[in-house]
């Protein structure tokens, strides 16, 4: 009976195909090709974490029609679907192109200036009105991706002259790098601000801010969310030279990173991708932070039902880098196979899961103690206790680490470790579970009477087994802060055997 009632939401999908429980979690970015009803349910039936709204595209009426879509169709399958609102930033365009596009070839001369509109074949408009001041005489332009490069030769009046160096099919609103200026954009623009006052109005799960250079971006926008009332996370979008200097100021005032692959290859230099992505994921779990890798990780299957070797390899060594989720963009919001994407991803996660997770795991490495006490490096003592619930969970192969918590900060402690053994996290609050479903191997459930008794200590054994969570015999390891209805910082770790 338990099993059927609402508190238990999101468990399903951690009962349901025995011990396969998938711990990397799926983001998967919403679009035409997504917002659908039957395409959105088959994909959180496929495994989908986590919805993305982008608001580089799509007016606020679609993203709250999609979002009102992914609340009704998580809660009819009864799984914690969460919603990240993906932030602009400082994102420069082309203008419209004359008849939506042009082919540019190598050699050929151009003026860029401010514009939205092409009006002149040999003028490509750019959305930003400061470009003639900002850029100078030899740096780079790059386009859609950097598929086309142009160098700047010259700078009159209120234009930029450029010579293609590599030319292609230039589309209307691709997005412009200049990766060798220093813009004077802001961190969050008009636009940014308004979409993050309609994403904290209609409940967003996390917000992501895109082009972070220094932590004092991330602080902007933490700060304006605290004038709107709301606490929501805020997650780093790593894409600029600069944000990678600065990688572990930035992990520490955010409450995410983002590997944003597609960005982060057109702004530094491509082959060293690979090595920041390694850096960003470690930075972000030394700090207990959740991190996502994006961008073209089953690019091919835009336009294909199977992805390259070279594909299944990338999502592959994600799990292995250690992510806590890997991120669909284009395959899922405008590819032909949406659907399949995200199965071909959960069986890619699934299947090198199986291996990874039977390795010996050995609590130590480079992870420092964060906090001084009497000038000592020291853990706190719920990261202590986090420590302690995760080897003694694995050491005796406990079916589950089970935390009781208000916050859900235990659980990220908890995962940094990467155990074995899932983490069942327990919280009255509905957001701090929707907010665990970023993190690597936490399962949330949402109950508000667990936290009304003692009682529940002793009766959570007996509800776990009447939901099939664990059966006779097998181990479990507790962790709380008591005494519980005081609201303390977890301080209790406790091994139970089920009766
Ligand atoms: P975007 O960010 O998809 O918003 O550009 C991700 C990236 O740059 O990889
Ligand atoms: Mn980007």
């Amino acid at each position: 009976m338990q099993a059927q009632e609402k508190p238990v939401q999101g468990l399903t999908h951690f009962q349901a195909e025995g011990s396969v429980i998938r711990r990397c979690k799926i983001v998967g970015t919403l679009g035409p090709a997504s917002s659908d009803e039957a395409t959105l349910r088959q994909l959180i039936r496929n495994g989908l974490d986590i919805a993305r709204l982008n608001f580089s595209h799509g007016s606020h009426d679609q993203h709250r029609a999609n979002v009102d879509l992914v609340r009704r169709l998580a809660r009819e399958e009864n799984r914690h679907v969460a919603l990240l609102q993906d932030l602009q930033g400082p994102k420069i365009r082309t203008g419209k192109m004359l008849d939506g596009s042009i082919t540019i070839a190598s050699g050929e001369k151009y003026i860029l200036a401010y514009g939205t509109e092409q009006t002149d074949a040999k003028v490509i408009p750019i959305d930003y009105r400061e470009l003639v001041r900002d850029v100078a005489v030899g740096q780079r332009v790059m386009m859609d991706d950097g598929l086309l490069i142009l160098g700047i030769t010259a700078i009159e009046g209120d234009k930029v002259h450029v010579t293609v160096e590599e030319g292609g099919v230039l589309k209307s609103r691709k997005g412009v790098n200049f990766p060798d200026a220093k813009l004077s954009l802001p961190a969050l623009t008009e636009k940014d601000s308004r979409d993050l006052l309609f994403g904290i109005s209609i409940g967003v799960d996390f917000v992501a801010l895109s082009f972070v250079q220094d932590p004092a971006d991330i602080l902007q926008v933490k700060k304006m969310v605290k004038a709107l009332g709301s606490d929501v996370p805020v997650v780093a979008k790593i894409e600029k030279l600069p944000a990678i200097e600065e990688i572990d100021a930035i992990a520490r005032v955010s409450d995410g990173l983002m590997v944003a692959r597609g960005d982060l290859g057109v702004e530094g230099n491509v082959a060293r991708v690979p090595g920041y992505q390694k850096l960003i994921v470690d930075t972000a779990t030394r700090h207990a932070k959740p991190v996502i890798i994006a961008t073209q990780m089953l690019d091919s299957m835009i336009n294909n039902p199977r992805p390259t070797l070279a594909e299944v390899a990338d999502v592959a060594n994600g799990v292995l880098d250690g992510a806590d989720c890997l991120m669909l963009s284009g395959e899922v919001a405008a590819g032909k196979y949406p659907v399949e994407c995200v199965g071909q991803m959960s069986s890619i996660i699934e299947e090198v899961e199986s291996w990874t997770l039977k390795r010996p795991v050995r609590y130590e490495g480079d992870v420092e103690p964060p906090t001084s006490r009497d000038g000592e490096a020291s853990w706190e003592d719920h990261e202590a206790i986090a420590l302690a619930a995760v080897e003694a969970a694995d050491s005796l192969f406990a079916k589950a680490i089970v935390c009781l918590t208000l916050t859900g900060s235990i659980a990220r402690c908890m995962a940094r470790w990467r155990p074995k053994t899932p983490i069942i996290a327990i919280s009255p609050r509905k957001d701090v579970i929707q907010r665990l479903t970023m993190v690597w191997g936490v399962f949330g459930m949402q109950n508000p009477l667990f936290y009304n008794t003692d009682v529940l200590l002793q009766d959570l054994p007996r509800i776990l087994k009447e939901m099939g969570i664990v059966t006779s015999g097998d181990s479990i390891v507790i962790t709380a802060g008591i005494p519980i209805n005081q609201v303390r910082p977890t301080n209790m770790v406790k091994i139970e055997v089920i009766p």
